[in-house]
């Protein structure tokens, strides 16, 4: 008898999580593929290690172990719903389930003046890049004859303050804060950080008492943060803010939000806020035989009701978990449930750079 496939798009945090769960359900009752650009799956929480230093490049990449599961190393370029069948950069994979984890990227910045000063923070490349950049300014600082040069290469401005704005900002001050301890002819007084974000608060997305918290950290740092403040115009000597100040500066950290892989326009799946629209058991509405979980899901969030769960890395690891016992349920193995996870959301970054 033919096992029923499965194939699972992204092994991230949800893919994987999906992948373990329902392989321990089927327990060899289903063929189980999971594609994933490599055989390593990189947690973007550890990113702002890459730009202090602490973990190098090639550390922060954990090896997809999954017992019962095949990881096919390759990009998907297609879904064809209909055909129940996924094209990737290698192949083409048929499937009975299909779980889309394939998560999301940084928004690119609008202007082309801002991409030529910016750096985003999304993957290790970014993190690698940031590093660079600012350990380049800071030793163009310490050389530079002119005042105006030198703070100009001394103040970092990230823009957004998601996830990986406050990320950014973290690493990159405790970063540029080494660098000045060890260059005698840096000031850590002269090295400004501005984390500038549109919205109310730090941490739009998640909850009051974590945005506070964030925010009383930051401030507690040095770094200027500023809230319902965002960009107004780039000029090739800095940026002007909302506020009305000009921020002399040679580095802008684009971090205005993250939207999902572009992956979801190609679907034909309805989508909300660029995610892919899902029911409560995280299945796609008319397409039983496709789940999607993690940031690429537009999960409604129980906690707060009309609205979706936040990109975080505790809701994709219970929205994967979920998913990958679902899909299991579907096949015959155990029951169904509703995604009711109530996230206590932290930021790693704060916390261990
Ligand atoms: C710098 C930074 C710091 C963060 N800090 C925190 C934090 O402190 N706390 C927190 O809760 N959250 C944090 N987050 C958010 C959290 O990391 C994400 O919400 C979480 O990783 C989402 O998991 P996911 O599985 O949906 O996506 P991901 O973990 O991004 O995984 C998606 C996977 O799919 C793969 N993929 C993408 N496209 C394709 C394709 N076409 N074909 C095959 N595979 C594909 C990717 O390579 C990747 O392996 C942070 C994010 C960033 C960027």
């Amino acid at each position: 008898m033919t096992r029923p496939q499965v194939v699972i798009v992204g092994g991230g945090v949800a893919g994987t999580q999906a992948a373990r769960v329902l392989a321990r359900r089927v327990r060899g009752g289903a063929e189980i593929a999971l594609v994933n650009p490599a055989g390593v799956t990189v947690h973007p929480e550890l990113l702002p290690q890459v730009v202090t230093g602490v973990l190098g490049p090639d550390e922060v990449g954990v090896p997809l172990l999954l017992p019962g599961v095949r990881v096919v190393a390759g990009t998907v370029t297609h879904i064809d719903a209909e055909a129940q069948r996924v094209l990737y950069d290698g192949g083409v994979l048929s499937y009975d389930r299909l779980i889309v984890a394939a998560g999301s990227v940084s928004e690119v910045a609008p202007v082309s003046t801002i991409s030529a000063h910016s750096v985003g923070f999304h993957t290790v490349g970014q993190a690698l890049r940031m590093r660079e950049h600012i350990t380049r300014q800071l030793a163009l600082a310490a050389r530079a004859t002119d005042s105006f040069d030198r703070a100009a290469r001394c103040t970092f401005v990230v823009l957004g303050a998601g996830y990986a704005g406050t990320a950014a900002v973290t690493a990159g001050q405790s970063l540029a804060r080494s660098i000045a301890h060890r260059d005698p002819r840096l000031d850590e007084r002269e090295i400004r950080w501005i984390l500038a974000e549109p919205a109310e608060r730090l941490l739009p997305d998640m909850r009051h008492r974590l945005s506070r918290t964030t925010a009383r950290m930051l401030r507690a740092r040095g770094v200027e943060v500023r809230t319902q403040t965002s960009l107004s115009q780039v000029t090739s000597g800095g940026l002007r803010l909302t506020d009305g100040e000009f921020v002399a500066t040679r580095t802008i950290v684009w971090s205005f939000g993250v939207r999902p892989d572009p992956l979801v326009t190609n679907l034909g799946l309805a989508a909300e806020q660029g995610r892919i629209r899902v029911d409560d058991h995280l299945a796609v509405p008319g397409r039983p035989e496709i789940h999607a979980c993690g940031d690429i899901a537009a999960v409604p969030d129980p906690a707060r009701p009309g609205r979706l769960a936040p990109m975080s890395g505790q809701h994709a690891l219970h929205q994967g978990r979920l998913a990958g016992g679902n899909v299991a349920a579907s096949l015959g193995y155990g029951s169904c449930r509703p995604y009711e996870h109530r996230a206590h959301d932290s930021v790693a970054g704060l916390i261990r750079t």
